[in-house]
């Protein structure tokens, strides 16, 4: 099922049951370009059976936002000319190498390398691997790199992040949307999840740097920029809060002296992240 979110733009929503992430559809009047490639064969085919069905111009790119698993795929499937992070395609190289059948799963969790709930959900999605294969990019860029559609435009910029530092945002500036991938997310592959303050300040101030209306975020709804933004002050002030520390109570104490209120619940949990992220720097 698509959503049209603009004249231009259309997204299938994000899916729990596998954890299929958004995929989303820009168009111009010459071509059109494809977010993200679903975590399965069977997901990118049901897109772009739903695609097929619309008016629009030839699709012919494909903008990935990272190279997480759900993320990467469908790429084979898509057929598109690949467009992604000269970092993404790092991993879609040595990704490449791997097998995916569940005893090699298994030993990745194992080692440390995947997560268990990763492992899970590419049984769910896939049962059956046999002959799955991994795509990779045609085209990959350093910083960013803009696609012409014919009058819409994609602005594939690198905006870094807790969750992967290949993290790319596409931002279409003629209907002020943009892609975030998972970007605003935690670090979920260092074990307990973590946000690191300099890699949010950073990210925070690329993607303020493009006048957005409209943001989604590859495991949510649609959001408001207002609303998107007041979560990111939230994250930097926790983060600015925590610093360096790496000792919950002392952290805990601090709050208390500062604000007058024991945290709630969202702060606890933005407090621990930090604190985890300054562990696993330390
Ligand atoms: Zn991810």
């Amino acid at each position: 099922m698509l959503k049209k979110l603009t004249e231009r733009i259309y997204y299938m929503p994000h899916s729990k049951e596998t954890d299929r992430p958004v995929l989303g559809l820009i168009c111009g009047d010459k071509y059109s370009l494809v977010v993200d490639a679903g975590n399965s064969p069977a997901h990118a085919k049901e897109f772009m059976e739903a695609v097929s069905k619309l008016d629009i111009a030839p699709v012919k790119y494909l903008a990935i936002t990272h190279w997480h698993w759900d993320h990467v795929f469908g790429i084979e499937t898509m057929k598109l000319i690949t467009l992604c992070h000269i970092k993404t395609r790092e991993r879609l190289d040595y990704m490449q190498k791997l097998s995916w059948d569940d005893k090699a799963l298994e030993e990745r969790v194992r080692s440390g390398e995947e997560i268990e709930f990763c492992s899970e959900m590419i049984k769910k999605e896939l049962p059956d691997r046999d002959g799955f294969k991994l795509g990779n990019a045609d085209i990959s860029f350093d910083e960013k790199i803009e696609v012409d559609l014919g009058g819409t435009t994609c602005i594939i910029v690198n905006i870094g992040g807790s969750h992967s530092e290949d993290s790319s945002a596409i931002y279409v500036p003629e209907d002020q949307v943009m892609f975030l991938g998972d970007s605003i997310s935690p670090d979920l592959y260092s074990g307990e999840r973590s946000y690191y303050i300099d890699k949010v300040i950073s990210m925070t101030n690329k993607i303020k740097k493009y006048d957005t209306k409209t943001y989604l975020s590859s495991h949510d709804e649609p959001e408001s920029s207002e609303s998107l933004l007041e979560f990111l002050d939230e994250l930097e002030r926790i983060g600015g809060f925590a610093g360096e520390k790496a000792k919950f109570d002392n952290v805990i104490d601090e709050f208390v002296k500062i604000y007058g209120k024991e945290p709630n619940e969202d702060e606890l949990f933005y407090i621990k992240t930090f604190i985890n992220g300054n562990i696993n720097k330390s």
